[in-house]
Parts: C-alpha cells; structure tokens; sequence
C-alpha cells in the first residue's frame, strides 16, 4: 500500500496543496483528475522523490520512504513526453535504462525483451526509435519503466499527445500490466471518461485538496458536493 499522509507543498510563498491525505492499495488502479493548476503533478512528484513536501510523509508497505531518492522506492514515473533517445534502437532504450542494475547486468537483454512484449513492442526491438508514432514511442517508454519492475507506476498524462486509436490500444495494454504484474498506477489525465474506465478508483481533486476518492460508479452516484457533480458527473 502507498499512503500520503497530510502532504503539504508551496511554491514561492503559495500553497499548492493543503495537507492532503489517501492510500493506493497494491495492485489498484487510480486515476486522478482536476483542473490544470491543482496540483496533481506535484503529487506525483512527491510520491516518487522528485519534490519534497513541506509537511506530511509518504509510506510504501508502512515504511517512512519521504527521505529515500527516488531510485530507492520502488517506483517508476512516465510523462507525457517519452523522453526517449531517437537515434537508438528500441531494444537500445530499453537496456540503457537497466544499465545501472548489476544483478541483472547477465540478462537484461531478455528483460527488455520481455517488457516490450507486454506492450506489444517486440517486433520493434531493432527498430530505431526515430520513425515510430507517438503510441509506439510511449509504449517503448512504458515498456522501459516496466523493465525495472516497480511496485508502483506513476503517470503524468501520458494519453495526451495521442491520437484517439492509440489512446485505446494503451489502454488494454495498461490494464493487462496490471492484471498480470500486479503493477500499482496512479493515472493523471485529463480525459474524464478515460479516468472512470480505467481506474479502480478515482480521486477527484479541486485546488490543492481531494473532494472525493471512490469507485467510479460510486462517485456517478452519488457525487461527493457540487463540486464533484459539475466537474465530473455532467461532463462523462
Ligand atoms: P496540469 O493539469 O496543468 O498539469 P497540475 O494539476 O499537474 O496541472 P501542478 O503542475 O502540480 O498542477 O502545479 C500546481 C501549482 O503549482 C501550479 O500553480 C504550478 O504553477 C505550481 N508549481 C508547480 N511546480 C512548481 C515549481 N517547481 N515552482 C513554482 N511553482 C510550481
Ligand atoms: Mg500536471
């Protein structure tokens, strides 16, 4: 399980999120949505060590990992961009990303290979990066972070820079990630409907703060406020 507790954070004197609180069970599904400004990047960031709140604690399975770097928690983070290397090979990315894991050194080729293959990548492998379509080039990148088996899996918006056919393809393939690896998410977008259709849960935040964290067809029925139902509700 992955819990935030009480997370504040300010950016040059303004506080961008208010001391807030949820768990992530492992295995979950859970997406986040909230207009742009809220904070939902800052979250992520926090929960993999990129940033550090000003108040509160992040525990992974209980343990205090608020202070580890990054590298030490047990989690991978995609954004929207794939920040890939173009002018390697797909195979090559993949590697290049194990290339800091000694227990693996032997076999991270057959590693790559077999993370590719969950995202349907592994035809690809010799392929140059440069020439694929964003949908690809964000599965390679997905394929990468999976490569270093993470508990958790965080990502920012990944969906927003494709076309509506690879935005669905990436969906059965995350959903089969999580079936198979038990891989946690914690899903950012902006896309409401992609949201309740994927997650397990859905956390709908205002600014700074949660108004609701609940099963997507619970929060259709029964919206937390006013908030919630006009934000959410009449827009699905
Ligand atoms: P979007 O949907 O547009 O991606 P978001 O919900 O991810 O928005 P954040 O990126 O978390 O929002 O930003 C929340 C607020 O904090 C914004 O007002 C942003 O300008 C501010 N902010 C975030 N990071 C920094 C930073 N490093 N320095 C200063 N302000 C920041
Ligand atoms: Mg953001």
């Amino acid at each position: 399980k992955l819990s935030a507790h009480g997370i504040a954070k300010s950016f040059d004197g303004r506080e961008v999120l208010h001391g807030i609180s949820f768990d992530v069970l492992r295995g979950e599904f859970l997406s986040i949505l909230g207009p742009s400004g809220c904070g939902k990047s800052t979250i992520l960031r926090i929960l993999i060590g990129l940033e550090h709140p000003d108040a509160g604690c992040v525990l992974l399975d209980g343990k205090d990992i608020t202070d580890a770097a990054p590298s030490k928690r047990h989690m991978g983070i995609v954004f929207q961009d794939y920040a890939l290397f173009e002018n390697m090979t797909v195979l090559g990315n993949v590697e290049y990303a194990l290339r800091f894991d000694p227990t693996r050194r032997e076999c991270r080729t057959k590693i790559a290979l077999e993370a590719l293959a969950s995202l349907g990548m592994a035809d690809y492998a010799n392929k140059p990066v440069a020439g694929l379509s964003g949908g690809q080039m964000q599965r390679v990148s997905i394929a990468r972070t999976l490569a270093l088996s993470p508990e958790v899996i965080l990502f920012d918006e990944p969906t927003s820079g494709l076309d509506a056919d690879a935005r669905l393809a990436l969906r059965s393939q995350l959903k089969k990630i999580q079936r198979d690896h038990g891989t946690t998410m914690v899903f950012i977008t902006h896309d409401q409907e992609e949201a309740f259709a994927l997650a397990d849960r859905v956390m709908v935040m205002g600014e700074g703060s949660i108004h609701q964290l609940d099963e997507p067809l619970r929060i259709v029925e029964n919206p937390a406020d006013g908030y919630v139902r006009d934000f959410v509700v009449s827009n699905l």
